[in-house]
């Protein structure tokens, strides 16, 4: 049962393994890359700029499709971020995995454990852009 929920969690969510990868010439990234952009676009115009996710801009500066995408393969995407929340996705609330099954399933708690310190290293980083942005006036146009 539980191990059911976990299945059904994962599969819900998108792949994101293609962010790990070092070699940006793989058919994954790159369709990693296409699966981001459609995401990311999925709620606003095409024409928008967006924050551009490769390590060199850091989601700090905005960039339009295009660009992102060529930043995307030049310089890579930041690898720590997999909960796309400056790009429209919400945390993944996992306090209702959480009630019955804690002391049973040492693999689980483990999965939680590493999905917490994601979220939270997230926020920190989210916080630490915040501070950046307020700090540094960039150019939105
Ligand atoms: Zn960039």
């Amino acid at each position: 049962m539980k191990l059911k929920i976990i299945t059904l969690v994962k599969e819900q969510a998108m792949d994101k393994s293609w962010i790990s990868l070092d070699d940006r010439t793989r058919p994954e990234y790159e369709k990693g890359v296409q699966e981001f952009l459609e995401f990311a676009y999925s709620s606003i115009e095409p024409h928008e700029k967006i924050r551009c996710p490769c390590v060199r801009c850091n989601n700090v500066y905005f960039h339009n499709r295009d660009h992102v995408e060529a930043d995307l393969f030049e310089h890579g995407f930041i690898k720590h971020y997999v909960s796309w929340v400056l790009h429209g996705e919400e945390f993944v609330d996992s306090s209702t995995e959480d009630s019955d099954s804690y002391d049973e399933d040492s693999e689980l708690e483990d999965e939680h454990k590493i999905n917490n310190m994601h979220e939270s290293y997230n926020l920190i980083w989210i916080w630490a852009c915040w501070v950046y942005s307020y700090t540094n006036k960039q150019p939105t146009t």
